[in-house]
C-alpha cells in the first residue's frame, strides 16, 4: 500500500521541482486540466503588462518593427519546433487549430487530385472532423471523411486514401498513437499525413522529422501553457512549402505583403500560411509558457508523466475499488499521452463535487472523468491528496447534493 510518505520522497526527488514556482497556482488547489486549458506562468501576467503599456500604450505603431511584432509568428514557430522535432521555418504560430487544419488539409488534398478520400479518428475531438466535412463541401470534389478507430486505422490506411489526418493522444481516453507506423503506412500508399498534436506538444517527445511527417497542427493552451484561447500552431515539411496554395489567401501570406500588389502571390516559405494581422498581446504572452517548455527536459517530462499517471492507476485501486472506476486510458504507459480518463456513470456529479473540494478535472460526455497530468507544475502528493479527497466525496455522497447534477455550460 502507498502512503503519503512514498510521495513526500518523490517530490524531494524530483528533478522537476523548482519549474512549479514558475506558474501561478491557487493556494491549496490541486490543478489536473493542464490538458484543456495549462496554468498561467507568473512571467505572462509581467509580459502582457509590458505589450500593452510600453509596446502599445507607448511605443505605438513602431512596434511592429522595433518590438519584433511583424515576426512574432514566426518566431514562435521555431521554438515550438524545438518541441516536435521540426526545423526552423517549418513551424508558425496562427489562428486557431480547427483553421490551422482547414489551411493544411485544403493543400493536402490538392496534392492528391485523384484520391478522395479523407481518413480520420471518428471518436477524436470533433472540430477536427468538423473541419475536414465542412472543407470537403466547400470544395464541391466529392471528398468523403472515412472513420476508423484506433486498432483499424492501420488496415483502413488504403489506395484511395488521399490524406490520414489523426490526434497523436486522444482528448478523451488519452491513447497515444503510433506516430512513426502510421506514417510510415501512408506513404507506402502513397496517401499524405497531417498529425493534430493538440494533446502531445509539450506533454511528451515529438519527432516529427524522425518519423517522415508531411504536416501537422496543435494548440498552444493546453500542455504550451500559452493562456485562453492563445493561438495555435502548423508544421508543413520544407519539401511542401511554397508549392499548393492554402485557401485563406489573405495579406500576410502574399510573398510581399508591403508591396500592396493586386494580385496574390504566396510566400514560398512558411509564411504562405498566413492570413491576416496577427493577435499580438495573446502570441506575446504564448511565448512565455512556450519559453518555460523550451527550457525544461522533454525526456524528464515524460518521465515524471509515466510515473505520475502508473502512481494514480495504483492510487485508485488501492482506495477505491469498491465504486467501480474503470480505467479508460491504455494500462500500458506507453500507449498513452500524459492523462489518465475513468469512466463513471456518475462522472458529472463527482468531477463536480470534487472541484468543490479543490481538485480540478473535468468531465467528457457522456461518461468520461479526465485527469491531465502537467510533469512541470504538478507534485506527486497532489495525486495522494486528490485521491483522499475523492475517497471522501464517494464515501460521504457527496456527490449526490442537487447542486452537484445541475449542468453548466462549460464542461
Ligand atoms: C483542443 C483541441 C482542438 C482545439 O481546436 P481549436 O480550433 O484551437 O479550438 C482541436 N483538436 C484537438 C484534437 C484538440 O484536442
Amino acid at each position: 500500500m502507498l502512503s503519503r510518505k512514498d510521495f513526500e520522497k518523490l517530490d524531494k526527488n524530483d528533478n522537476l521541482k523548482d519549474f512549479r514556482s514558475k506558474f501561478s497556482l491557487p493556494e491549496g488547489l490541486i490543478y489536473f486540466d493542464g490538458n484543456s486549458l495549462g496554468a498561467m506562468p507568473k512571467e505572462a501576467a509581467l509580459r502582457a503588462n509590458e505589450v500593452v503599456v510600453k509596446e502599445w500604450g507607448h511605443d505605438l505603431i513602431q512596434s511592429w518593427n522595433k518590438a519584433g511584432w511583424f515576426h512574432l509568428t514566426e518566431k514562435i514557430g521555431n521554438k515550438i519546433a524545438k518541441l516536435i522535432g521540426a526545423n526552423e521555418g517549418e513551424v508558425i504560430c496562427t489562428d486557431a487549430t480547427g483553421l490551422n487544419l482547414f489551411k493544411i488539409l485544403a493543400v493536402a488534398l490538392k496534392m492528391r487530385p485523384e484520391r478522395k478520400i479523407i481518413l480520420m479518428e471518428g471518436s477524436n475531438f470533433p472540430t477536427d472532423n468538423y473541419t475536414a466535412q465542412g472543407l470537403s463541401q466547400i470544395m464541391g470534389q466529392g471528398h468523403e471523411v472515412k472513420f476508423a478507430e484506433k486498432n483499424d486505422i492501420l488496415e483502413a490506411i488504403t489506395e484511395d486514401v488521399a490524406v490520414v489526418s489523426l490526434t497523436q493522444v486522444h482528448y478523451k481516453k488519452g491513447h497515444l498513437l503510433d506516430m512513426k507506423a502510421i506514417t510510415k503506412k501512408a506513404h507506402q500508399v502513397g496517401a499524405l499525413i497531417i498529425w493534430d498534436l493538440c494533446h502531445s506538444a509539450g506533454a511528451l517527445p515529438i519527432d516529427l522529422n524522425g518519423c517522415d511527417v508531411d504536416f501537422a497542427v496543435g494548440c498552444t493552451y493546453k500542455y504550451l501553457n500559452g493562456g485562453p484561447g492563445s493561438p495555435a500552431f502548423l508544421f508543413v515539411a520544407s519539401r511542401h512549402q511554397g508549392k499548393e496554395t492554402q485557401p485563406l489567401t489573405g495579406w500576410w501570406g502574399h510573398k510581399a505583403p508591403f508591396l500592396f500588389e493586386q494580385d496574390y502571390e504566396q510566400a514560398k516559405t512558411i509564411w504562405q500560411f498566413l492570413t491576416g494581422t496577427q493577435p499580438i498581446l495573446s502570441l506575446a504572452t504564448a511565448e512565455v509558457g512556450i519559453d518555460i517548455m523550451v527550457s525544461a527536459d522533454m525526456e524528464e517530462i515524460r518521465k515524471k508523466s509515466i510515473k505520475m499517471s502508473d502512481l494514480f492507476i495504483q492510487l485508485i485501486d488501492e482506495n477505491l475499488k469498491e465504486y467501480d472506476f474503470c480505467i479508460a486510458s491504455p494500462l500500458n504507459s506507453a500507449e498513452r499521452g500524459s492523462q489518465i480518463s475513468l469512466y463513471s456513470e456518475n462522472g458529472y456529479p463527482i468531477i463536480k463535487a470534487l472541484i468543490a473540494a479543490g481538485v480540478v478535472g473535468d468531465f467528457r460526455a457522456p461518461d468520461i472523468m479526465r485527469f491531465g497530468f502537467t510533469p512541470l507544475y504538478l507534485k506527486y502528493t497532489d495525486l495522494w491528496d486528490a485521491v483522499q479527497r475523492l475517497k471522501v466525496i464517494m464515501e460521504n455522497d457527496v456527490w449526490k447534493k442537487a447542486e452537484f447534477n445541475e449542468v453548466s455550460s462549460v464542461t
